[in-house]
């Protein structure tokens, strides 16, 4: 079988180097192109520390698409650049695998479109770590018992978005745990710094923390009479997104139409 043609969209970026690494590190795959706005024209490989491919990082999606011919985009950009790389990704035929986060309803709605259109595969999940898949699943569990849970995220002070996709993705495996079941109400707070009972969602209150040194994590903590539940995960390297974007990168070029979450390929 010949391999999977693979673009990588943000490859000079954190996540964009290690899919560099990742991909280029397996048999079925062959990267084709790399797309950034930063370092253009630096070879992907060597600037992603394995050895050089001659896949030079190009500013023009458009053009690299026609000359690569991949199968699959993957994008891991920022939630301004993200749509419009999805239109040219799907409007070429090119099936995509999208780690970016920031999305909104809208946007989801908008892939799903364009996935549609194209008889193309767009899977969109905000966390590839299979940790973090399984934090999400528990918590789903857990809420059928515990109505009342509060989200603490932890991310590096890089990252744009706030609450991360991952807290949002949680609260809705919270609520279908709930089934229907809403948590008590609660007292609205006194704040007397704002912001500092976080922001709620359906009942959940999220917690944003940025800071240097961390990467990504997060705590899920249930409270009941008498007792907590904390279901944490970390994602302590960036290596640890890499097994869930290439089980993503097989299975989105055998499928057609919209995917939301990694859990959506995990059986
Ligand atoms: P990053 O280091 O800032 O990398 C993003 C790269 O994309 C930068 O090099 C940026 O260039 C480039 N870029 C901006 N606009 C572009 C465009 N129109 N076309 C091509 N490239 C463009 O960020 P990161 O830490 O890698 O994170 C990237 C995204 O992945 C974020 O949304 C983050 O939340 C998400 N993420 C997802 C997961 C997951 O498992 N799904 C895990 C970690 C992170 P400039 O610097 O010049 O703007």
């Amino acid at each position: 079988m010949a391999p999977i043609r693979v673009l990588v969209s943000g490859a000079y970026g954190r996540m964009g180097r290690e899919v560099v690494k990742a991909v280029s590190a397996q048999p079925d795959m062959e990267l084709v192109g790399a797309v950034d706005k930063a370092g253009v024209g630096k070879d992907a490989c060597r600037t992603a520390g394995v050895e050089k491919t001659g896949v030079m990082i190009s500013p023009d999606l458009s053009e690299t698409i026609s000359k690569t011919n991949p199968q699959v985009m993957v994008d891991f950009t920022t939630p301004l650049a993200v749509m419009e790389n999805i239109r040219l990704a799907a409007e070429a035929g090119v099936a995509g695998v999208i780690g970016t986060t920031g999305l909104t309803k809208e946007n989801l709605e908008e892939i799903a479109r364009l996935a549609a259109k194209a008889g193309r595969a767009f899977l969109v999940a905000p966390n590839f770590a299979i940790g973090a898949i399984l934090m999400m699943r528990f918590a789903a569990e857990a809420a059928r018992f515990f109505p009342e849970v509060e989200i603490i995220e932890l991310h590096h002070d890089k990252k744009i978005d706030a609450p991360s996709g991952t807290a949002l993705k949680t609260v809705e495996a919270i609520n279908s745990g709930r089934a229907g079941q809403q948590p008590p109400a609660k007292p609205s707070p006194l704040e007397k710094v704002k912001g500092a009972r976080g922001g709620e969602l359906s009942g959940v209150h999220i917690h944003s923390v940025r800071l240097p040194g961390l990467v990504a994590h997060q705590e899920v903590i249930f409270g009941g009479m008498g007792q907590t539940l904390t279901i944490r995960h970390d994602s302590l390297d960036r290596s640890s997104f890499m097994p869930g974007v290439l089980l993503a990168i097989r299975k989105v070029v055998k499928e057609k139409g919209f995917f939301n979450g990694l859990e959506a390929f995990l059986s």
